[in-house]
């Protein structure tokens, strides 16, 4: 093996800074340090960073970001939100993260940020001479664990090109979506999709179950009918029927996906009635339940809503 030439492919063993060790980034990492990359880590959670190094043998814990980036050639952000990401590259003190990165270094963000955000930290880094793509993923941790993410690339495609060694180690489906900010564009509108979908089999089940069906039985009559959709298939039986209500992916995550793709929709004029009604169910959702709910809790959440019974809930007309 030899380090990745300057302007080559980032292969192994090429040193990566991995910043946001939370429910996916760390899976993710350990597929870089499993490939051979030379894998630097930082998360603000010291338990976090202090914990993968003492399980990934060969990769190395750093007291920042600014530390992590240092003689990196890709710099991965797996982090809530874009507004973080721009806090790590640009912000004050030990955030800053930018000023450290090396010329010719990639930066690639994983997280779910808008598109407009990541454009305008695209022109940013631009500026000091620094590439950037969009890389965002879905699969949840599961995938994550496994390895085989789906990945929605944007950016120049000579750069996502230098990367694809790197998105391979961790995904299964690389898309190549177009220009900086399609794969986040991307990203929120199959959440969006995602989170209708799952309401609209959380409402089917609440009405049939009041009617006197058996919500086990109706998860599998919408397998076999054309009302599956992924919500039906891997999330009802496995989160929300068992009551486990474990999935790994935030309320409060899915809730910001559905704000970025709402903003998109208005930021270029399309009407959206739907989308716009699910986002601020999401939004009441998440002040009610709070943030360290998971996403298929969405379920208790219209559940409370049906629970003053029918004349509470009369369609008004
Ligand atoms: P998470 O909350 O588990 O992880 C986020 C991590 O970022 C945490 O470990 C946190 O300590 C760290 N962090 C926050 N601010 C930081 C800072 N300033 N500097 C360094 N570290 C910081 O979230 P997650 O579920 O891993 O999701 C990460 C991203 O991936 C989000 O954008 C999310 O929308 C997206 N995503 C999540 C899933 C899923 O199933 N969980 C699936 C696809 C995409």
């Amino acid at each position: 093996m030899t380090d990745s030439p300057a302007g080559g492919a980032l292969v192994p063993p090429a040193t990566v800074a991995f910043i946001g060790l939370g429910k996916m980034g760390a899976p993710m990492a350990a597929h870089l340090v499993k490939a051979g990359y030379r894998v630097r880590v930082f998360d603000v959670a010291e338990a976090s960073r202090t914990r993968f190094a003492e399980s990934n043998t060969g990769a190395t814990a750093c007291a920042s970001a600014a530390e992590a980036v240092k003689g990196a050639q890709a710099v991965i952000l797996m982090l809530p939100d874009g507004k973080v990401v721009g806090k790590v590259l640009f912000g004050a003190g030990n955030d800053g993260a930018a000023r450290a990165i090396e010329r010719g270094a990639v930066v690639i963000d994983m997280s779910s940020s808008s598109p407009i955000d990541t454009q305008a930290t695209g022109a940013t880094l631009a500026k000091t001479g620094l590439d950037m793509i969009d890389a965002p993923v879905s699969g949840g941790v599961k995938r994550a664990v496994e390895g085989t993410l789906a990945i929605m690339a944007g950016g120049p495609a000579a750069v996502v090109e230098r990367c694809l060694p790197l998105l391979r180690a961790m995904g299964s489906s690389i898309f190549k979506t177009g220009p900086l900010g399609s794969g986040h564009a991307m990203k929120a509108l199959n959440n969006y999709v995602s989170a209708a979908g799952l309401v609209a089999a959380a409402e089917a089940l609440l009405v049939g179950q009041r009617f006197g069906l058996d919500p086990a039985l109706m998860v599998d009559v919408l397998n076999s009918s054309t009302g599956k959709n992924n919500s039906t298939e891997v999330k009802f039986k496995q989160h929300i029927l068992s009551g486990s209500f474990g999935s790994g992916f935030a309320l409060a995550l899915m809730a910001k996906d559905l704000g970025t793709a709402a903003d998109l929709a208005h930021h270029l004029g399309v009407a959206t009635p739907l989308s716009d009604a699910c986002e601020s169910l999401w939004r009441e959702a998440r002040a009610k339940l709070g943030e360290a709910a998971d996403h298929t809790e969405i379920f208790r959440y219209l559940q409370g809503l049906g629970a003053q019974g029918p004349q509470a809930n009369a369609k008004r007309t």
